[in-house]
Protein backbone atom coordinates (compact mmCIF):
# COMPACT_ATOMS: atom_id res chain seq x y z
CA UNK A 1 0.00 0.00 0.00
CA UNK A 2 2.72 2.55 1.16
CA UNK A 3 6.46 2.75 -0.27
CA UNK A 4 9.18 4.86 1.28
CA UNK A 5 12.90 3.96 0.59
CA UNK A 6 15.75 6.14 1.82
CA UNK A 7 19.95 6.34 0.78
CA UNK A 8 21.06 8.51 3.41
CA UNK A 9 23.79 9.74 5.35
CA UNK A 10 23.39 8.49 8.63
CA UNK A 11 20.90 5.99 9.88
CA UNK A 12 17.66 6.16 8.36
CA UNK A 13 15.45 4.24 10.14
CA UNK A 14 13.50 7.20 11.61
CA UNK A 15 13.25 8.35 8.01
CA UNK A 16 11.49 5.65 6.84
CA UNK A 17 9.22 5.69 9.84
CA UNK A 18 8.61 8.94 9.38
CA UNK A 19 7.84 8.16 5.85
CA UNK A 20 5.72 5.76 6.89
CA UNK A 21 3.75 7.98 8.77
CA UNK A 22 2.62 10.63 6.10
CA UNK A 23 1.42 7.33 4.35
CA UNK A 24 -1.24 6.44 7.09
CA UNK A 25 -3.93 8.06 5.58
CA UNK A 26 -4.23 5.58 3.07
CA UNK A 27 -4.53 2.84 5.52
CA UNK A 28 -3.07 -0.66 6.14
CA UNK A 29 -2.82 -3.51 8.19
CA UNK A 30 0.79 -4.24 8.72
CA UNK A 31 3.95 -2.70 8.64
CA UNK A 32 8.00 -2.86 8.48
CA UNK A 33 11.12 -1.71 7.74
CA UNK A 34 14.67 -3.69 6.27
CA UNK A 35 17.96 -1.48 6.42
CA UNK A 36 21.62 -3.38 5.88
CA UNK A 37 23.08 -3.79 8.98
CA UNK A 38 27.36 -5.14 8.01
CA UNK A 39 26.21 -5.71 4.80
CA UNK A 40 23.20 -7.75 5.98
CA UNK A 41 19.46 -7.27 5.06
CA UNK A 42 17.90 -6.60 9.00
CA UNK A 43 13.90 -6.77 9.16
CA UNK A 44 11.72 -5.40 11.55
CA UNK A 45 8.13 -6.20 11.13
CA UNK A 46 4.52 -6.17 12.58
CA UNK A 47 1.18 -6.22 12.35
CA UNK A 48 -0.90 -3.70 12.92
CA UNK A 49 -0.38 0.27 13.45
CA UNK A 50 3.05 1.90 13.10
CA UNK A 51 3.16 2.38 16.86
CA UNK A 52 3.65 -1.20 17.29
CA UNK A 53 6.35 -1.35 14.73
CA UNK A 54 8.11 1.77 16.42
CA UNK A 55 7.81 -0.57 19.74
CA UNK A 56 9.77 -3.28 17.99
CA UNK A 57 11.99 -1.01 16.79
CA UNK A 58 12.57 1.08 20.63
CA UNK A 59 13.26 -2.84 21.66
CA UNK A 60 15.67 -3.85 18.77
CA UNK A 61 16.98 -1.13 16.97
CA UNK A 62 18.17 -0.88 13.56
CA UNK A 63 20.77 1.08 12.29
CA UNK A 64 21.71 1.38 8.72
CA UNK A 65 22.29 4.05 6.26
CA UNK A 66 20.17 2.47 3.46
CA UNK A 67 16.47 0.98 3.49
CA UNK A 68 13.38 0.69 2.52
CA UNK A 69 9.67 0.73 4.47
CA UNK A 70 6.09 -0.82 3.63
CA UNK A 71 2.54 0.01 5.27
CA UNK A 72 0.31 -3.05 3.81
CA UNK A 73 -2.94 -3.30 3.06
CA UNK A 74 -3.11 -7.46 2.24
CA UNK A 75 -4.39 -8.88 -0.78
CA UNK A 76 -2.86 -12.13 -0.43
CA UNK A 77 -2.43 -13.91 3.04
CA UNK A 78 -3.44 -12.80 6.05
CA UNK A 79 -2.72 -9.62 7.97
CA UNK A 80 0.23 -11.39 10.46
CA UNK A 81 4.15 -10.22 11.18
CA UNK A 82 5.33 -13.16 8.65
CA UNK A 83 3.09 -11.82 5.61
CA UNK A 84 4.44 -7.97 6.86
CA UNK A 85 6.65 -6.41 3.68
CA UNK A 86 10.01 -6.87 3.46
CA UNK A 87 10.11 -10.42 2.00
CA UNK A 88 13.26 -11.14 1.72
CA UNK A 89 15.11 -13.82 0.09
CA UNK A 90 19.07 -14.50 0.19
CA UNK A 91 20.54 -11.47 -1.33
CA UNK A 92 17.69 -9.18 -1.91
CA UNK A 93 14.64 -7.71 0.35
CA UNK A 94 11.76 -6.23 -1.31
CA UNK A 95 8.24 -3.82 -0.61
CA UNK A 96 5.48 -3.90 -3.00
CA UNK A 97 2.16 -2.19 -3.78
CA UNK A 98 -0.28 -4.14 -5.94
CA UNK A 99 -0.49 -7.63 -6.87
CA UNK A 100 1.79 -10.39 -9.27
CA UNK A 101 -0.79 -11.90 -10.97
CA UNK A 102 1.12 -15.16 -11.90
CA UNK A 103 3.20 -15.34 -8.28
CA UNK A 104 1.68 -19.25 -8.34
CA UNK A 105 3.05 -20.28 -11.31
CA UNK A 106 6.47 -18.22 -10.35
CA UNK A 107 6.13 -19.94 -7.10
CA UNK A 108 6.11 -22.78 -8.66
CA UNK A 109 9.16 -22.58 -10.70
CA UNK A 110 11.31 -20.91 -7.68
CA UNK A 111 10.25 -24.41 -5.39
CA UNK A 112 11.68 -26.49 -8.20
CA UNK A 113 14.94 -24.97 -8.13
CA UNK A 114 14.89 -24.91 -4.05
CA UNK A 115 13.53 -21.78 -2.90
CA UNK A 116 11.11 -22.14 0.43
CA UNK A 117 8.94 -19.31 1.52
CA UNK A 118 8.34 -18.34 4.40
CA UNK A 119 4.64 -16.02 3.89
CA UNK A 120 1.41 -16.06 2.13
CA UNK A 121 2.14 -13.69 0.32
CA UNK A 122 2.19 -13.04 -4.07
CA UNK A 123 5.03 -10.19 -2.90
CA UNK A 124 7.72 -13.09 -1.69
CA UNK A 125 8.21 -14.63 -4.79
CA UNK A 126 10.14 -11.27 -6.27
CA UNK A 127 12.89 -11.43 -3.66
CA UNK A 128 13.38 -14.87 -4.24
CA UNK A 129 13.34 -14.40 -8.78
CA UNK A 130 15.68 -11.69 -8.18
CA UNK A 131 17.90 -13.54 -5.69
CA UNK A 132 17.56 -16.49 -8.17
CA UNK A 133 18.69 -14.57 -11.40
CA UNK A 134 21.92 -13.28 -9.32
CA UNK A 135 22.67 -16.97 -7.85
CA UNK A 136 22.92 -17.45 -11.91
CA UNK A 137 25.26 -14.76 -12.10
CA UNK A 138 23.73 -11.31 -13.00
CA UNK A 139 24.31 -8.27 -10.85
CA UNK A 140 21.31 -6.30 -8.81
CA UNK A 141 20.23 -4.43 -11.80
CA UNK A 142 20.10 -6.77 -14.62
CA UNK A 143 18.34 -9.39 -12.33
CA UNK A 144 15.57 -6.44 -11.37
CA UNK A 145 15.29 -5.81 -14.87
CA UNK A 146 15.04 -9.76 -15.72
CA UNK A 147 12.46 -10.27 -13.05
CA UNK A 148 10.10 -7.41 -13.81
CA UNK A 149 9.60 -8.71 -17.45
CA UNK A 150 8.60 -12.07 -15.95
CA UNK A 151 5.92 -10.73 -13.45
CA UNK A 152 1.94 -9.56 -14.09
CA UNK A 153 -0.04 -7.15 -12.76
CA UNK A 154 -0.33 -3.83 -11.77
CA UNK A 155 2.55 -2.95 -8.81
CA UNK A 156 5.28 -0.52 -7.44
CA UNK A 157 8.27 -1.91 -6.20
CA UNK A 158 11.69 -0.88 -3.64
CA UNK A 159 14.65 -3.56 -3.75
CA UNK A 160 17.52 -3.67 -1.50
CA UNK A 161 20.19 -5.73 -1.74
CA UNK A 162 22.67 -7.72 0.61
CA UNK A 163 26.39 -5.57 0.44
CA UNK A 164 25.02 -2.83 -1.31
CA UNK A 165 25.13 0.30 0.66
CA UNK A 166 24.52 2.50 -1.95
CA UNK A 167 21.89 1.20 -3.95
CA UNK A 168 18.08 1.09 -4.21
CA UNK A 169 16.08 -0.17 -7.15
CA UNK A 170 12.44 0.99 -7.77
CA UNK A 171 9.97 0.03 -10.27
CA UNK A 172 6.19 1.20 -11.53
CA UNK A 173 3.79 -1.09 -13.56
CA UNK A 174 0.62 0.32 -12.73
CA UNK A 175 1.30 1.97 -9.64
CA UNK A 176 2.90 4.97 -8.54
CA UNK A 177 6.30 5.78 -7.56
CA UNK A 178 8.32 9.14 -7.31
CA UNK A 179 12.07 9.80 -6.64
CA UNK A 180 12.99 12.50 -4.11
CA UNK A 181 16.41 14.15 -4.93
CA UNK A 182 18.38 14.80 -2.29
CA UNK A 183 22.22 16.17 -1.72
CA UNK A 184 24.47 13.42 -1.49
CA UNK A 185 21.17 11.51 -0.31
CA UNK A 186 18.63 9.84 -2.47
CA UNK A 187 14.84 8.88 -1.77
CA UNK A 188 11.91 6.79 -3.23
CA UNK A 189 7.96 6.81 -2.58
CA UNK A 190 4.57 5.68 -4.11
CA UNK A 191 3.39 8.95 -2.42
CA UNK A 192 5.91 12.23 -3.10
CA UNK A 193 3.78 13.68 0.04
CA UNK A 194 5.95 11.69 2.04
CA UNK A 195 9.01 12.88 1.07
CA UNK A 196 7.54 16.14 1.52
CA UNK A 197 9.98 16.95 4.70
CA UNK A 198 12.87 15.59 2.95
CA UNK A 199 13.21 17.16 -0.40
CA UNK A 200 10.96 19.63 -2.76
CA UNK A 201 12.73 18.08 -5.74
CA UNK A 202 10.87 15.16 -7.05
CA UNK A 203 10.51 12.95 -10.33
CA UNK A 204 8.00 10.17 -11.35
CA UNK A 205 8.68 7.25 -12.76
CA UNK A 206 6.67 6.69 -16.07
CA UNK A 207 4.66 3.39 -16.27
CA UNK A 208 6.98 0.41 -16.72
CA UNK A 209 9.97 2.57 -15.98
CA UNK A 210 12.76 1.21 -13.52
CA UNK A 211 15.03 3.17 -11.54
CA UNK A 212 18.46 2.80 -10.10
CA UNK A 213 19.24 5.16 -7.43
CA UNK A 214 22.69 5.54 -5.46
CA UNK A 215 23.79 8.04 -3.34
CA UNK A 216 24.80 10.59 -6.62
CA UNK A 217 21.48 10.26 -7.98
CA UNK A 218 18.77 8.57 -10.71
CA UNK A 219 19.31 6.36 -13.35
CA UNK A 220 16.04 5.74 -15.01
CA UNK A 221 15.09 3.19 -17.31
CA UNK A 222 12.04 2.27 -19.90
CA UNK A 223 10.50 -0.33 -20.19
CA UNK A 224 12.73 -1.78 -22.77
CA UNK A 225 15.85 -1.06 -20.20
CA UNK A 226 17.03 1.99 -22.49
CA UNK A 227 18.29 5.01 -20.27
CA UNK A 228 15.49 7.89 -20.68
CA UNK A 229 15.72 11.47 -18.65
CA UNK A 230 12.61 12.15 -16.54
CA UNK A 231 12.27 15.82 -15.57
CA UNK A 232 12.93 17.04 -11.54
CA UNK A 233 9.52 18.75 -10.47
CA UNK A 234 9.74 21.18 -8.02
CA UNK A 235 6.79 20.34 -5.23
CA UNK A 236 5.26 23.24 -3.34
CA UNK A 237 5.03 21.13 -0.34
CA UNK A 238 6.99 21.96 2.74
CA UNK A 239 7.08 20.67 6.36
N1 LIG B 1 -0.15 -7.93 -2.60
C1 LIG B 1 0.76 -7.56 -1.56
C2 LIG B 1 0.38 -8.25 -0.26
O1 LIG B 1 -0.71 -8.67 -0.08
C3 LIG B 1 0.89 -6.04 -1.38
C4 LIG B 1 -0.38 -5.38 -0.87
C5 LIG B 1 -0.21 -3.86 -0.72
O2 LIG B 1 -0.31 -3.14 -1.75
O3 LIG B 1 0.02 -3.39 0.41
O4 LIG B 1 1.20 -8.38 0.59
Amino acid sequence: CGIIGVIGKSSVTSSLVDGLRRLEYRGYDSAGVATLVEGRIERRRSEGKLDRLVAVLDKSPLDGVIGIGHTRWATHGVPNERNAHPHAAKNVAVVHNGIVENYRELAAELRAKGHSFASDTDTEVVAHLISQYMDEGMGPQEAAAASLKRLHGAFSLAILFTGREDLLIGARLGAPLAVGWGDGEMFMSSDALALAPLTQKISYLAEGDWVELTREGAVFHDVDDRIVERPIKLTAYSG
